[in-house]
């Protein structure tokens, strides 16, 4: 069988400036051009595994006082060290499908890395999208819609940057499983590519993203971080991203190819190269530059990137020291850890906390999601007593973070583990919270804390007049295991005979409350259709505030706005696709042959009734639709392709070609296991064949759905402006999420994709007008022959409504002709 493959592209595009990037590049261009070839290569390259005080540092200019980049994890907050925050998940923050929250979330998450001297924040996530449920790291991202993921992505990079941090949003692409994620090929076509799994990226690059994290697995068998079509023609041509493209940690895996396919920065450094250098760049990307194999104005392009991410942050104005390490809480130790040397204040413990704990509070409680509430079971008045019962409410024995990285389930689960976690300041389990909300409404509560002791839970819930009963499901990163989980899910069940507890608690009491603690769906099916369960919440993965976000939704504090970022099926194979958990394979191979059709799409086209649809959540009031117009814009309504030249590749300064000056300085001392741009020995390269089209320098065509950061800007013009109104046709004040979906006519295509939606906060009898704004590429599909978005022939219809599945209000498009 042939293998899917892709066109190369060359060569790299270079970084020119426009919109948002002018200024910065002008500072980029003014520093690089002083820097040396050493200099240009000690950017690029990090300086080892641990070898520094953040999660990866690239090397320094010591000549100008330069320090090296600090790049640190994670998406939740500043991952290994103490004082900060641990914010919600991805997922839960896209539960939300509140664009100030993601806004507020980020400039709060961008805040603490500030705080910390940190230059370069490793999020958000984006991929994986997805694509299958049991994913491992899917929570650490928005879901699997690109809309919804797009805009969730877009804000938070806005917020984070606004506070002086470069976002790296990652992992750049289709790293949509954990198992063989650094052998794995996932294979598709550009339609799918375009219309689904880079549709965030491209809102990450319009957002202004100052980098990018290319991924471990291969894509069409070629390896993420040296593929030209992903790095080269998708993500720097056409989408026009000025930024820099750092590898994830080992991802690289060539020093010429990863060069000329885009690369711009390598972590950590060293990695799984055993050669003379130990790295792929540092003095080996010296080596080739002083051979010619890599052209000058490749490497000056690497780090003007860098600089101009750098300078349109505002690092330069804002930079702190880097005040704590990733490798140790103590106030003192290692400043090179690897190498164990140095022994210094490492930790000043800067407390970069600020209000956050109220955000997130908000968050965690506006991302939790209503399922069932029969007879208004919820929000809860004072009721007589209630029995909390599971582990999934409780403390961890051993602390909130009683284990490295969070491998473990103990106690309530508030993040999935891996690199996406932090060190929680506090966790505020449910049973808490609860008993302390019981105090005070002199509600008699038990706790039951353990999941295996039925007899006790039932004895406990059949007393009570509401039974609280708690489970959850566990994800994570695969550089372990737990559980037998190897990151992802092995199943869609809940953990620790959650269903099983579930049951013996609604078997004795007709009001029983489940709360679900997830890094994704469950299979639910049975909990929903049980009559004494009256309410199901999914709280997701809340963050250190869990108890208290979830209280306020309990009791009312917070009417539910929370609306599933994904799908419930009623059975793991309702997906369609699975997790390729076996393989002997060399380069295993996941096609990914349902091309668009993942999640909601899927469910649509085969008609499977899911649990739960995408877009779905309860509230404690009721919304009415009414009056749908979609008016034409006519002064914005036209698309022309991109078309025109780029400038030709400048060089920045001049390269010392004299290997002998490569070496490093006589009397240095080499900090052990450090990786630097020096070379070996002097000997002069032999001449080598270069390869011209990736050393071609001249203008280079702009392509059809190509520009300035984000691609083609007509794509995201708009040609209607859809609104509706909203009314609360309940009795208390609430949120409403209304959602616009399209319909692209083609029998080809799913029934129907998000395409907008908005937040509303109602008064009891009060109706607000929403509006929502449809761009050219919400309109259209990807053409791949044409390279190109394009309107197809076929009647577009929009939909105003609840979720995916309750489109209330419908309305035919006229197109301009
Ligand atoms: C993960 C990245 C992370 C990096 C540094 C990798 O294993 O895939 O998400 O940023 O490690 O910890």
């Amino acid at each position: 069988q042939e293998l899917a493959t892709f066109e190369p592209s060359f060569p790299s595009p270079w970084g020119g400036g426009g919109p948002g990037w002018d200024e910065a590049y002008v500072k980029a261009r003014a520093f690089v051009r002083n820097l040396t070839l050493l200099e240009k290569v000690n950017l690029t390259t990090g300086t080892g595994n641990q070898a520094d005080l953040c999660t990866g540092n690239t090397g320094s200019v010591p000549r100008i006082g330069f320090r090296s980049l600090c790049l640190q994890d994670g998406p939740v907050g500043v991952r290994y060290t103490d004082l900060n925050s641990v914010f919600p998940a991805g997922i839960s923050a896209a539960a939300t499908w509140s664009r100030s929250l993601l806004r507020r979330r980020g400039e709060a998450i961008g805040a603490e890395f500030a705080g910390k001297g940190v230059d370069i924040h490793l999020g958000p996530v984006v991929g994986p999208l997805g694509r299958d449920p049991a994913g491992g790291r899917n929570f650490e991202a928005f879901g699997p819609d690109p809309y919804l993921s797009g805009v969730a992505v877009a804000e938070t990079i806005i917020g984070a940057q606004s506070a002086g941090v470069v976002a790296s949003v990652k992992h750049y692409v289709l790293n949509e499983q954990e198992h063989f994620r650094g052998s794995i090929s996932s294979n598709l076509d550009d339609k799918t590519m375009h219309e689904l799994y880079l549709w965030p990226f491209a809102d990450a690059v319009r957002a202004g993203v100052g980098s990018v994290m290319c991924s471990y697995n291969k894509i069409n068998n070629t390896y993420g971080c040296e593929n030209s079509y992903v790095l080269n023609k998708l993500l720097k041509n056409e989408l026009g991203f000025q930024g820099f493209v750092v590898s994830d940690w080992g991802a690289q895996h060539s020093t010429i190819d990863s060069a000329n396919a885009g690369l711009d920065m390598t972590m950590p450094g060293d990695g799984d190269y055993g050669g003379a250098y130990g790295s792929w760049w540092g003095g080996l990307l010296t080596e080739n530059m002083l051979s010619q194999a890599i052209s000058q104005w490749r490497l000056d392009d690497m780090v003007i990137r860098i600089m101009a991410a750098f300078y349109k942050v505002g690092r330069d104005t804002k930079q702190i020291d880097i005040n704590y390490s990733s490798w140790t809480l103590e106030t003192e130790g290692y400043r090179y850890w690897a190498a164990k040397t140095g022994n210094q204040i490492v930790n000043q413990h800067v407390d970069v906390q600020a209000d956050h704990g109220a955000l997130i509070r908000e968050i965690g409680a506006k991302a939790t999601v209503l399922f069932k509430n029969v007879g208004k079971a919820l929000p809860l008045v004072k009721p007589e007593s209630i029995a909390v019962i599971g582990e999934d409410a409780q403390d961890n024995p051993d602390g909130p973070n009683g284990c490295v990285d969070r491998i473990c389930n103990n106690g309530t689960l508030a993040m999935g583990w891996g690199s996406a976690t932090a060190e929680y300041p506090y966790l505020i389990a449910p049973a808490t919270a609860l008993e302390k909300q019981a105090e005070a409404d002199g509600t008699v509560f038990t706790n039951v804390k353990g999941n295996f002791d039925l007899d006790a839970a039932r004895a406990a819930a059949s007393e009570a007049s509401v039974a609280i009963v708690f489970a959850n499901a566990n994800s994570g990163e695969g550089y372990t295991t737990l559980d037998g989980n190897f990151g992802d899910r092995n199943n869609l069940t809940l953990w620790k005979g959650g269903d099983e507890l579930i049951q013996a608690v609604a078997e004795v009491n007709p009001n029983t409350v489940v709360v679900i603690h997830s890094v994704g769906p469950v299979l639910i099916d049975h909990i929903k259709t049980n009559p004494n369960v009256s309410a199901i919440l999914w709280a997701g993965l809340p963050g250190q505030e869990s108890g208290n976000s979830l209280v306020d939704v309990l009791y009312g504090v917070v009417n539910p706005q929370g609306r599933t970022p994904f799908t419930w099926g009623k059975n793991a194979s309702d997906w369609g696709v699975s997790i390729l958990f076996n393989s002997s394979e060399a380069t295993p191979q996941q096609d990914f042959a349902e091309g668009v059709f993942i999640d909601y799409r899927y469910f649509d086209r085969e008609e499977i009734e899911p649990s739960f649809e995408f877009g779905f959540g309860l509230s404690y009031t009721n919304f009415t639709y009414e009056n749908l117009v979609a008016t034409l814009q006519e002064d914005q309504a036209t698309y022309t392709p991109a078309s025109g030249e780029t400038p030709a590749a400048q060089m920045y300064g001049f390269l010392d070609m004299d290997k002998a000056n490569a070496m490093p300085p006589e009397g240095f001392e080499k900090i052990p296991k450090f990786i630097y741009p020096y070379v070996n020995d002097p000997t002069p390269p032999p001449p080598i064949d270069i390869d011209p089209p990736t050393h071609n320098r001249s203008a280079q065509p702009i392509l059809p759905a190509g520009g300035p950061s984000g691609g083609n800007p007509d794509l995201y013009k708009i040609w209607f402006v859809v609104t509706a109104d909203i009314t609360n046709s309940g009795d208390v004040a609430g949120t409403e999420i209304p959602q616009l979906y399209i319909s692209h006519g083609a029998p080809t295509e799913p029934k129907v994709v998000l395409r907008g939606f908005d937040e509303v906060t109602l008064e009891p009898g009060e109706t607000k007008t929403v509006a929502f704004n449809v761009a050219y590429r919400d309109l259209s599909n990807w053409d791949a022959e044409a390279q190109d978005w394009k309107l197809t022939e076929y009647p577009k219809t929009v939909y105003v409504g609840a979720s995916s599945r309750d489109l209330r209000l419908q309305q035919e498009l006229t197109l301009p002709s």
